[in-house]
């Protein structure tokens, strides 16, 4: 007998890729140009030359053994305290190579904290709308998901609900912020009022609760909007971060949690991290690019052709009619859909051969998630097919 539910999840097919491969079956009938796939968060832009020249720089130089030989479980000592120096030098934090554990990306990061906080009956809260694969994380974590209806005005926390979910067995909250698949940004009010929540909630149980902060898209933002450093705000943090986005690296797997000093318990929370990594198998993230991405830790791709996608994609759909919430950063945006059943709208948006995602798995009904990680050539083709997608409901 095998485990059902590891089944179920490996035989399921996502949303995201039965759309995939619609678009590859339409592109064969109708040509590729006439296909608007928005359905990916695959970044559409390269990662900076630098990126290639280090590694190119550490293949020729390095001595071989050391580079493709084992690091210290959690990321070699010297990697982890560049990362540390560049996080410090962005934000003005004081991390050290200790308070650093670097991961097979952000998903890896996210397990290795869930799986270290946890116990079977703690809860996660998350706010929608949400990556679907937190709540495959928590429940692989023992854990379950309780899940925040979303503030579908602005894209921020609805405070209230949040409240009435708080209690004793909450372990731990997830942020995403920039948002998939919103686009959103919290503000510096929302941060500080989710700060001051939970720290008044810990103190009523007794016990901390913990804010996982999921950043892959910090460095992705438009017009200059601030992403506040989420540990200056609430001592509880862990921060789980990736450059599959900024520097357009998602094929190599590479991010890392910072678990800060001043967290309540830190270095048995350091430990717990630790040994969850040890139990998954999550340990010694590859050692090439572990030290590509530590050297390469103060830039970015160019992600510029994402602002200018946004600018047009928020300009048409605004005028065809769509409800679209501006978004702060990513690739995405999250307009309302035309109907309420939002399925219906993405399968009439297929007769256009618009790919765009439905919002119903993202936990927020009535909205669609379009990518616009994309040539923005067909951003500008796609709009006049999204003009006879919204004709067609008049
Ligand atoms: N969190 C969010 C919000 C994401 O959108 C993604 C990937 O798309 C991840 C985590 C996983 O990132 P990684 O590729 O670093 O595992």
């Amino acid at each position: 007998m095998l485990n059902e539910r590891m089944v179920e999840l490996g035989t399921q097919r996502s949303v995201i890729r039965e759309l995939f491969e619609f678009g590859k079956m339409r592109a064969a009938e109708i040509g590729a140009e006439n296909v608007f796939d928005f359905s990916i968060g695959n970044p559409s832009v390269p990662a900076p030359d630098a990126v290639n020249e280090t590694a190119i720089k550490l293949i020729k130089e390095m001595d071989p053994v050391l580079l493709h030989g084992y690091t210290s479980a959690q990321g070699d000592a010297g990697v982890r305290q560049m990362i540390a120096d560049s996080i410090n030098r962005r934000f003005g934090t004081a991390f050290g190579a200790d308070n650093l554990y670097v991961t097979v990306g952000a998903a890896a990061a996210l397990c290795c904290c869930l799986n270290g906080l946890c116990n079977p009956q703690d809860e996660v809260i998350v706010f929608a709308p949400y990556f679907p694969e937190y709540k495959v994380f928590i429940e692989g974590a023992g854990a379950s998901m309780t899940l925040i209806p979303a503030d579908v005005e602005a894209f921020q926390i609805d405070f209230n609900a949040f409240e009435k979910a708080l209690n004793p067995n909450t372990k731990a909250v997830i942020i995403n912020s920039p948002n998939n698949p919103s686009g959103a940004v919290y503000s510096e009010e929302t941060i500080k009022n989710l700060a001051s929540m939970l720290t008044a909630k810990s103190e009523e149980y007794g016990h901390p609760i913990y804010l996982i902060t999921d950043e892959p898209y910090r460095e992705i933002v438009f017009g200059g909007t601030v992403v506040p450093y989420v540990p200056k705000y609430y001592k509880n943090t862990l921060v789980c971060y990736s450059w599959s986005k900024s520097l357009s690296l998602p094929g190599e797997r590479m991010g890392y949690i910072v678990v800060p000093d001043e967290m309540d318990d830190h270095e048995l929370v350091y430990a717990a991290i630790a040994g969850a990594g040890r139990s998954l198998g999550y340990v010694n993230a590859p050692g090439l690019f572990q030290r590509v991405c530590a050297m390469c830790a103060d830039m970015t791709a160019d992600t510029s052709v994402y602002e200018t996608n946004k600018n047009l994609l928020m300009t048409g759909l605004r005028d065809l009619g769509f409800h679209v919430v501006e978004p702060g950063g990513t690739f995405y945006m999250f307009p309302r859909t035309l109907e309420e059943d939002d399925v219906a709208f993405c399968e009439r948006a297929k007769e256009y051969n618009l790919l765009i995602v439905p919002g119903v798995g993202f936990g927020c009904p009535g909205h669609a998630r379009v990518s616009y990680c994309v040539q923005t050539e067909m951003v500008k083709r796609s709009l006049d097919a999204f003009e006879k997608l919204a004709k067609s409901y008049r």
